[in-house]
């Protein structure tokens, strides 16, 4: 894989890699602004989403339309579902599901899109091993892979993050992941979902939110720059 489009929702998500990233190009389109350029000889693109599933999957078609990546690689933040997460901690997507689709009226599960194959949309398992051979190398940071789930919802409450955990097995929870995938599989784009816990998707989830931002976008920051010096 050559080209590699990197999507993160917010600016420190995506600030570390415009700082290492050489011959960098910027380039309008619409509302959104890619950066062009170089990482260890593997030509990448880098862009803003913004927050939440529809400015994920917009920016998303429109990263494939104009630059026809090989792949596509989230990165950021999230909540930890999964009890065993400290933040910091790094979860790559196993496959990803928009928790907050509701049809249950028709008898549906919460989280299944009607008359879509599957409302699983699984990351790409040569990726998924590739950025998980990196886990001795992180020592207190631990790679985890799991199930990821978004909607478009901050989760900071011990009732959700327990439905999250108990229906979809999720091990973390963010908002713009699986419109991410979502896209990348009706375009049969290869995908990956890195994340790095910047909370517990609990009561003190908007100031541990505030205070591991940064460092815990930079983790996540640190596993693409591994898996890009491998391609
Ligand atoms: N503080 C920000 C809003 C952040 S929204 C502001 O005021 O602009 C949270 C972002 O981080 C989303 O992009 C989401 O993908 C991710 N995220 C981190 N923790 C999360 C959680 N507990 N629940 C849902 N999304 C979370």
């Amino acid at each position: 894989m050559k080209k590699i489009g990197i999507i993160g929702a917010m600016q420190e998500e995506i600030e570390a890699l415009l700082e290492i990233m050489t011959d960098k190009v910027r380039e309008k389109k619409g509302v959104l602004e890619f950066y062009c350029g170089k990482y260890e000889g593997v030509d990448i693109i880098v862009v803003k989403a913004g927050i939440g599933k529809v400015n994920a999957a917009m920016c998303t078609q429109c990263l494939i339309d104009n630059y026809k990546p090989d792949a596509v690689i989230n990165v950021g933040v999230a909540g930890a579902i999964n009890d065993d997460l400290n933040i910091g901690d790094i979860v790559l997507s196993t496959y990803l599901q928009e928790h907050d689709f509701d049809v249950t009226a028709f008898g549906y599960e919460k989280g299944v899109i009607p008359r879509l194959d599957s409302s699983k949309f699984y990351a790409d398992k040569k990726l998924v091993d590739l950025a998980y051979s990196f886990n001795n190398d992180f020592k207190e940071i631990n790679l985890h892979k799991g199930v990821i789930v978004s909607g478009d919802v901050f989760v900071s409450s011990r009732g959700l993050k327990d439905e999250l955990e108990s229906k979809y097995n999720a091990y973390c929870a963010e908002m713009e992941g699986a419109a991410i995938a979502h896209v990348c599989y009706l375009q049969n784009v290869p995908f990956l979902v890195i994340r790095s816990m910047s909370d517990k998707a609990d009561g003190n989830s908007p100031k541990n939110f505030d205070e591991f931002v940064l460092s815990s976008a930079q983790n996540a920051v640190r596993l693409i720059k591994d898996i890009l010096s491998k391609m």
